[in-house]
C-alpha cells in the first residue's frame, strides 16, 4: 500500500472516531433525566393534554402533580423556562423529590421548556450538563440553551413580532418562552409551549404562579421578587418577611408595555397570581472567566471577585461565591414566603405542604442531600 493511502486511510479513522463522539454528546443531550417525586404524587402528565399540536414533540413537557385530596388552592411551579438558569430548574425537583402535600394541589413543571434542555447557547463555551452529589451517588443533569432547540423551530426571522401585540424583540428570542406568551395553538413551535401553559393555568383554575429564573450578576433585576400589580401586596408581604429572615429580595412591579412574559401575560389573561423570581448566577454573566460545569455548582469566579474588590461594576455577587444551594435556597425560601403571603390573604383556599426543606438547609448542607 503506498504511503498516501496509509495517511487516507488514517485520517478517515480519525475523523470517524470524532464523529462518534460528537455523536455520542448529541445524543446524550436528548436522554431525559430520572425524577423521582415522592409517594405524594397524584398524577404525571404532559403539555400536549393541554394543546394536541405538541403530542410527539420535543415541548412536551412533563407535568408533575401533588393533589391533597383536601379543598384548598392550587398551586403551579415553573422551572426551566430557560433551561440555562440551573437554579430554577433543580429548585422544581427539590419540590417534587420532597414534598408531602396536605392541603390543596401543587402543580410542577421541571423542565418548562424541554426543547431548550436538548442542546447549548452557540458561542456560550457552556458545559452540556453538570453532577450534583446526593447521599445516594452522584447525579447528571443536563445544562441547555435560554431558548428552544433551532432543530425544533428554524429559522429565526431578522425581527420577532410578539402575538398578539405586534411588539418587535431581535429574531432570537422567537425560541424564547418567556417572550411568547399568551402564546396559540396554531403558531410557532414555542408559542404552542406558552399556549399549553395559558391553557393548564386556565383549565386546572391555578390560583398562584411562580416562574423560576437566573440572570447574569450585573442583571438590573437581579435577586428579585416580579409581581403583576393584582398582586402585589402579597409580594410585598412576602419581601417583608424575608427581610425578617435576613434574606434580601427587591420587589418589582411588571411593566404593563412589556409583553410575552409569564408574569404580565398570565395574570393579565386569567385569574392567577403570577410571580417570577430571579438569583444571581456567574456563568450566564458577560463577565464570566473560566466556563465549566464547577462553574454551575459552585458559582465562583475569579473575574466576578475582581469586579467586586475593585468596585468596577454594580453587581450581585458574593464572594464566597453564588454557588447552586444558595440559589436554590433562595427560590426555595421565596415560595414559601410568597404561599405564606398568600395563605393569609386567602380567606376560603389555602396551600398547606410538609417537609421541604429551608433556605438554612438548603445552605448548610446542601442541595443534593435533598435529591433523592
Ligand atoms: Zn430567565
Amino acid at each position: 500500500m503506498k504511503k498516501n493511502h496509509i495517511i487516507a486511510l488514517l485520517i478517515i479513522a480519525v475523523v470517524l472516531i470524532l464523529d462518534s463522539i460528537a455523536g455520542i454528546e448529541f445524543r446524550e443531550m436528548k436522554i431525559q433525566e430520572k425524577i423521582h417525586p415522592t409517594k405524594t404524587l397524584t398524577k404525571e402528565s404532559s403539555l400536549s393534554e393541554y394543546c394536541t399540536n405538541l403530542q410527539g414533540k420535543s415541548g412536551d413537557a412533563k407535568i408533575y402533580f401533588f393533589d391533597s385530596g383536601n379543598l384548598g388552592a392550587t398551586v403551579l411551579v415553573l422551572g426551566g423556562t430557560h433551561p440555562n438558569e440551573t437554579a430554577g430548574f433543580i429548585s422544581a425537583l427539590v419540590l417534587i423529590e420532597n414534598m408531602d402535600i396536605k392541603q390543596g394541589r401543587f402543580i410542577i413543571i421541571p423542565q418548562a421548556c424541554s426543547s431548550g434542555f436538548t442542546c447549548t447557547d452557540p458561542m456560550e463555551g457552556t458545559p452540556q450538563s453538570f453532577t450534583i452529589e446526593t447521599n445516594s451517588g452522584p447525579r447528571k443533569f443536563r445544562f441547555g440553551s435560554r431558548v428552544s432547540n433551532p432543530l425544533d423551530q428554524w429559522p429565526d426571522p431578522l425581527v420577532y413580532s410578539h402575538y398578539p401585540s405586534g411588539q418587535q424583540l431581535s429574531g432570537f428570542e422567537t425560541r424564547n418562552l418567556n417572550r411568547s406568551y399568551p402564546g396559540r395553538s396554531n403558531g410557532s413551535f414555542t408559542e404552542t409551549v406558552g399556549f399549553a401553559i395559558m391553557e393548564l393555568i386556565r383549565l386546572e383554575k391555578v390560583d398562584v404562579a411562580i416562574d423560576l429564573h437566573e440572570a447574569s450578576p450585573e442583571a438590573p433585576i437581579i435577586n428579585a421578587i416580579i409581581v403583576h400589580e393584582k398582586c402585589r401586596e402579597i409580594g410585598a408581604s412576602a419581601v417583608l418577611n424575608l427581610e425578617f429572615e435576613d434574606l434580601q429580595y427587591a420587589l418589582e412591579i411588571s411593566p404593563k408595555k412589556f409583553r410575552g412574559l409569564s408574569h404580565r401575560e398570565w395574570g393579565d389573561a386569567t385569574d392567577v397570581y403570577p410571580f417570577l423570581m430571579e438569583t444571581s448566577n456567574p456563568i450566564q454573566g458577560r463577565l464570566r472567566g473560566k466556563t465549566n460545569s464547577i462553574l454551575i455548582t459552585d458559582g465562583l469566579d475569579d473575574q466576578y471577585e475582581r469586579a467586586v474588590r475593585t468596585k468596577s461594576f454594580r453587581i450581585s455577587y458574593e464572594l464566597a461565591g453564588e454557588p447552586l444551594s444558595l440559589r436554590v435556597g433562595r427560590h426555595i425560601q421565596g415560595i414559601k414566603a410568597i404561599l405564606d403571603s398568600y395563605n393569609e390573604y386567602s380567606n376560603d383556599k389555602k396551600i398547606v405542604y410538609e417537609n421541604i426543606p429551608s433556605y438554612d438547609d438548603l445552605v448548610e448542607n446542601g442541595v443534593g442531600s435533598y435529591l433523592r
